[in-house]
Order: C-alpha cells, then sequence, then structure tokens
C-alpha cells in the first residue's frame, strides 16, 4: 500500500506541520527540519526548487528520506505553496517503494559509493513519472576493454579502476545529476539538471578526460578509457526501457566506433531506433547468452561424448554465435597455421612465422586464456607484434595456449577492426571451456 505523509514547511526548511503517518514514518514524536531526514544530496535539490514555488504553484520533487529503521528510500512529492499563507510549503510525500527496491540490498553500491542499480533505475522512472514532464538526458557509461585491464594488472587493480571511474563521472556530474553503477563496469548517469547540448558534452568530455588523465603515463601506455551513450527524455524516449534501449544502442555504437567516446543520439544521424533492428539491445544480448550456454553444452557432448562433430563445424558454430570474424590454429614451433576459418565459411591461413616467437609468445603464454586489443597492446614492448595486428587488421584476438598438444598450440579467436563485434561479460569463460574441450578431445593430434 502507498503510504501518505505529509509535512509544512517553510522556506528555512522547519518542520511546522507534519501527520501522524510521518512521524510513525520516522520513528520520532518530533521534527525540527526536513533537513534531518533527507540527505545531503538529495536536499540540494529541495532547497534549490522549493523556495522558487509560486503562490498557488505545486511541482513534483522526488528525494529519499530517512525510515525509523535508519535506512533511505525514494519519495516522490508533491510541493505546493499555499495561496492563503504565502510562506508555507506542503510537502504531500508518496512513498513509492517498490518491491524491486524492497528487495535491494541497499541503495548504494557498496564498492563505488555511487547509487546501486535498482537506486538509480528507480530515480530514473520516478523522475519520468513527474508532471509536467522534466527534461533530462539519460547516459550509460561503460570502461573499455576493461577485461584486459583485469587479465593484466588483475582483479584488484580492475576494482580500483572501476571506483576511479566512478569517483570521476561523480565529481563531473555533481550536483547537475546523479551516476549509479549496472554492472561490472558499467554506470548510468542521470543528468536531471543539464537540458542543452553544449553544457551536456562538456560534462561527458571531462568524465572522458579525467578517466584517460588518470591513468596515462608519460608514453600514453596503459591508458583506460570509457565509452558513453544516451539521449534525452522526453523527447528521444517516452518510457524507461525505451530510453535504457536507446542509451545501450548509442554506447554500442561508440564502442564499434573503435570507443574513447560519446555518442549522442541524434534522430537525424541515427534515424529511429526503436525501428532499429541491426543494433542488438541488452535484453537480446541476454538472449544470446542463453544461445551461447546451449552451444558450449551441445559441442560439448559432441565432442567428448558423441564425437560426431567436426572441427570446421564447431568452428562454423562458434564464429556465428560469438559473432567472431576468424579463428585460427596456429602451430607453436612454426608460427603457422594448420586451419583457419572466417565468418564467411572460408578456409584462411595465418603466418607468424615471420615474427620472432619473443615478440608475441610472452602475450601468448602468461594466462592460458589471454585478450590481446589493438588499442591497449603496449605498443612499444611489442611493437612488431602490434604491427602485425594492423596489418591482419585484427581488433581484438583472443588467444588459448594449448600447452597439451603436442608440440603446443595457439587457438586465435579474432574480431576485426571494421566488425560489430563485441564480446559478451560471459564469453570469455564460454571461450575458455571451447579451447580446453578442443585441447582434450583429441581431434588436433
Ligand atoms: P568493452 O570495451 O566492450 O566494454 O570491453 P570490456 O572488456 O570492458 O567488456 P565488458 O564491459 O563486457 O567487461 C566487463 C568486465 O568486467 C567483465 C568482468 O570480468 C569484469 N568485472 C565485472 N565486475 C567486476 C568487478 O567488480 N571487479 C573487477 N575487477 N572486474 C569486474
Ligand atoms: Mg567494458
Amino acid at each position: 500500500m502507498v503510504k501518505h505523509l505529509y509535512i509544512e514547511t517553510n522556506n528555512n526548511f522547519e518542520a511546522l506541520n507534519c501527520n501522524d503517518e510521518l512521524y510513525e514514518y520516522i520513528g520520532k514524536k518530533e521534527l525540527d527540519n526536513i533537513r534531518n531526514i533527507i540527505p545531503e544530496h538529495d536536499f540540494v535539490t529541495l532547497e534549490k526548487e522549493l523556495p522558487q514555488i509560486k503562490v498557488g504553484e505545486t511541482i513534483h520533487i522526488c528525494f529519499r528520506m530517512l525510515d525509523k529503521e535508519g535506512k533511505y528510500y525514494w519519495m516522490a512529492s508533491k510541493a505546493h505553496r499555499s495561496k492563503h499563507v504565502t510562506s508555507i510549503i506542503r510537502l504531500d510525500i508518496y512513498d513509492l517503494r517498490t518491491t524491486e527496491m524492497d528487495s535491494a540490498e541497499g541503495f548504494f553500491d557498496n564498492m563505488t559509493g555511487v547509487l546501486s542499480k535498482s537506486a538509480i533505475t528507480d530515480y530514473a522512472k520516478k523522475l519520468m513519472q513527474q508532471t509536467p514532464r522534466k527534461q533530462f538526458y539519460y547516459f550509460l557509461m561503460d570502461v573499455d576493454n576493461f577485461k584486459s585491464i583485469n587479465d593484466t594488472y588483475g582483479h584488484m587493480k580492475g576494482d580500483d579502476v572501476i571506483i576511479d571511474v566512478a569517483q570521476i563521472a561523480k565529481e563531473c556530474v555533481g550536483d547537475k545529476g546523479v551516476v549509479g553503477r549496472i554492472g561490472g563496469d558499467e554506470f548510468a548517469l542521470v543528468l536531471e539538471k543539464i537540458h542543452e547540448e553544449p553544457e551536456l558534452r562538456d560534462v561527458l568530455r571531462e568524465i572522458r578526460y579525467n578517466v584517460r588523465e588518470k591513468y596515462a603515463d608519460e608514453d600514453n601506455n596503459y591508458t583506460i578509457t570509457t565509452s558513453l551513450g544516451g539521449g534525452l527524455f522526453p523527447d528521444d524516449a517516452s518510457t524507461y526501457t525505451e530510453m535504457f534501449n536507446l542509451a545501450d544502442k548509442m554506447l554500442y555504437i561508440a564502442k564499434a566506433k573503435g570507443r574513447d567516446r560519446y555518442i549522442i543520439y541524434t534522430p537525424s544521424v541515427h534515424g529511429d531506433i526503436k525501428d532499429e533492428t541491426e543494433l542488438i539491445t541488452l535484453a537480446q544480448r541476454t538472449m544470446q547468452n542463453k544461445t551461447k550456454n546451449t552451444l558450449i553444452m551441445d559441442l560439448m557432448s559432441g565432442f567428448l561424448l558423441k564425437d560426431n562433430i567436426s572441427l570446421r563445424e564447431a568452428f562454423e558454430k562458434v564464429i556465428a554465435t560469438y559473432g567472431l570474424d576468424e579463428i585460427y590454429i596456429v602451430d607453436k614451433a612454426t608460427g603457422k597455421s594448420s586451419f583457419g576459418l572466417t565468418s564467411g565459411g572460408k578456409e584462411c591461413d595465418i603466418d607468424l612465422s615471420s615474427l620472432d616467437s619473443k615478440d608475441y609468445q610472452p602475450l601468448f603464454e602468461t594466462y592460458p586464456i589471454k585478450v590481446i586489443n589493438m588499442y591497449d597492446l603496449q605498443k612499444e614492448k611489442y611493437l612488431k607484434f602490434s604491427e602485425f595486428m594492423i596489418l591482419n587488421r585484427f581488433r581484438i584476438i583472443i588467444v588459448y595456449y594449448m600447452k597439451n598438444v603436442a608440440g603446443g598450440s595457439y587457438l586465435m579467436y579474432a574480431s576485426n577492426t571494421d566488425s560489430a563485434c563485441r564480446f559478451a561479460e560471459t564469453d570469455f569463460s564460454d571461450l575458455t571451456y571451447f579451447s580446453k574441450m578442443l585441447e582434450l578431445s583429441g581431434k588436433l593430434l
């Protein structure tokens, strides 16, 4: 049931009168100032908006409020300035806790201190429900090639990067909106105080710049970059789901264009994205994950139990399911491929023999599986190999070192520079399973 609470206040936010439900909600018998039950960040908004309410006017405003257990929950409120006693503002407050919010662990993401996924989602949804409709920008932000940061420098370093990126985003957004973490290295920005594109560009540029600067060394190696994508509510999308999908698609374009950029939805450039079927939404990606899991299971039983699947068939399926461009098996001793297949179904070759093995073996053999990204490859250290990647138009290659195959072999999964291939979180472990299975199946002997 939706609880209805109210407070009468003035321009100094003194609580002049409250209903019993409110006292019950906060677990106190009296309240001096509403500042005491609203977190500072949300109070800033009230402080700006409430004194400006005109006589007889009603505005809608969202904020979190402290309950008797000491937890903050989102409230939607109507703030109305009385026509009779013009110094009094009445706040009608509704506890709009959803089941989703009830089950959420917390409002703040433990690791980064920005809003949690459920809190930022709820916040955006509540903002969208306000009448008259409020205009605001909604953006998704994702760290580029984050997996290779984890792979190269370890998970702890990865955590530090996530914390820093969250902090930078929060600082750059300031009081113009809120930041929430919606997944591993993915964040959402609700920029409710920004309505003009130049101001938006300033904030997005600053985030990108500050993240880059934080991690750039003097040779510009080990740079960490971010991609952002989003648009304007309600101009570009009219519901939360539509807005999220739009931002997700813009982020996807930013990634496909080479990362380290922001894309603001522009109808004349991106068209009507609702009809766009080419780009993959998050929901579709989740569906794809199901297909992927089934594929790995099928291949496992095909390879190991039934022995009714050929290497070519397996490669074809893996290429199609993961959107890869090419797969190769490369002999460690000669540097030449014994088998390769393209997404077009053509057999192909690759030849590393012109490179010295020290040009790539340290990269290939540090971990059983290694993600090598053209953009963050330490170019000085691996100059020859970096040239080789450019020459072969490899954007990302995932290399699995099969040391149990006679003489040693590399399995190389390639995504090309002009391809739209984007790996999901689970793809790397899937490909590890697949590689391991191939290594153990005896099909490569
Ligand atoms: P892209 O440029 O396409 O975004 O590439 P990416 O490597 O960043 O890919 P993606 O965003 O899909 O990968 C996110 C990775 O974040 C996958 C997962 O292993 C890692 N991850 C998720 N949560 C955490 C975390 O809390 N800490 C650390 N260190 N890593 C995490
Ligand atoms: Mg990422």
